[in-house]
């Protein structure tokens, strides 16, 4: 029996969005950054679905001992790096790459001896202020990293884009710029590009991409969806109708009665809710598809229902077919009407919902 709530993944679409990322960076090989779950979509399945990418990347140490425990044998950065010797130790036992961002990793580093256990990247920070070494601090830290015994030869040089998503700042042609600059004379393989980089900027694609979301099918930029660009979207959220009643002019809808009924209408209960992952904040207004046809949103979304509209389709009965997002109505249309970006709503399906991989994928 399929649970009320549930998504849909088509694992075909990852093979087709990694021949995207191809297409725009022909000569790079594909770091496929599946951390967080695979952005909700399932870590392990989405490496399995990628067995082409060149390499994985992860956020954290313990994502990256959890894939090689299933068996994933290519190369996986771990883009946190390590924070204490014990951590080291799992990236050493599970042959997982460290990016290094910080005095304290060097220091860690230099007290090792084992030889060319780990393979390193070596992070600028070429303006975001997350991770990474100052321009300033840079070539002396990359000699350091350079002597020691542990650290693989060449180490790789890397640093990420704040703002590639935004097509008018002028701030991402200067950060590659500074990275450019300051790495010129090191030796050792470069990458800049996520998925906003691997579309907009082509100076921003070197020898190693690092796309995320739009392996996923879903597009980084606010302006445009997934499919605009050529992608396909690998998950789809699911429901059902549960209850269908009149609604008179003057109920009120939901926590704090914040809808009110102006005239004679359907309403419609529909199964998932905040509970589920679907955004809290998602406005009145915001569509849903009941049978395959845009309806509104109305009231408040609460932890396991969420109400609709059906004006339209007053036939609607309980147990008809409900769609979040995903074939018809696009993830990020949706991050738009919660205020968010659709990043957050594919990580954020909770344990409820089932997965089911869609047939022949
Ligand atoms: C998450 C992440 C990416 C992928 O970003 P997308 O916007 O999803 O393409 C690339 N590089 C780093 C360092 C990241 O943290």
């Amino acid at each position: 029996m399929i649970p009320a709530a549930y998504a849909v993944l088509d694992l075909a679409a990852a093979a087709h969005n990694l021949q995207v990322v191809k297409r725009y960076a022909p000569r790079a090989k594909v770091m496929a950054v599946i951390k967080a779950n695979g952005y909700g979509h399932g870590m392990l399945r989405m490496a399995t679905s990628l067995q082409a990418a060149d390499a994985f990347a992860v956020a954290r140490v313990d994502e990256g001992v959890r894939l090689r425990k299933s068996g994933i044998s290519q190369r996986i950065a771990v883009l946190e790096g390590f924070t204490c010797a014990e951590e080291l130790e799992a990236l050493l036992a599970y042959q997982l790459d460290a990016v290094v961002h910080s005095m304290a990793q060097l220091t860690i580093l230099e007290s090792r001896a084992e030889q060319g256990a780990c393979a390193v990247w070596l992070k600028l920070d070429t303006g975001m202020n997350r991770l990474g070494f100052k321009p300033k601090d840079f070539p002396g830290v990359y000699q350091r990293l350079n002597q020691c015994a542990i650290v693989k030869k060449p180490i790789s040089l890397m640093t990420h884009l704040a703002n590639a998503d935004d097509q008018q700042d002028p701030a991402t042609l200067e950060q590659i710029s500074l990275f450019k600059d300051t790495v010129a004379t090191l030796p050792g393989l470069h990458s800049i590009a996520n998925s906003a980089g691997i579309l907009t900027w082509p100076q921003a694609i070197s020898d190693w991409v690092r796309p995320g979301v739009m392996l996923y099918g879903i597009s980084p930029f606010a302006e445009s969806t997934g499919g605009q660009l050529g992608l396909k979207p690998i998950m789809g959220l699911h429901s059902r109708l549960i209850a269908v009643k009149p609604l008179l002019p003057g109920d009120k809808v939901g926590y704090a009665g914040t809808w009110v009924c102006s005239l004679a209408t359907t309403l419609g209960v529909v199964a998932i809710g905040y509970g589920d992952g679907y955004p809290r904040y998602a406005k009145a207004g915001t569509p849903v598809l009941v049978n395959g046809r845009r309806v509104p949103l109305i009231g408040r979304v609460s932890m396991d229902m969420i109400t609709v509209d059906l004006g339209s389709q007053p036939d609607a009965k309980p147990g008809d077919p409900v769609t979040l997002w995903g074939d018809g109505l696009a993830v990020e249309e949706i991050a738009a009407c919660a205020d968010t970006i659709p990043y957050t709503l594919v990580c954020g399906i909770t344990q409820r919902v089932q997965i089911l991989e869609k047939d022949g994928a």
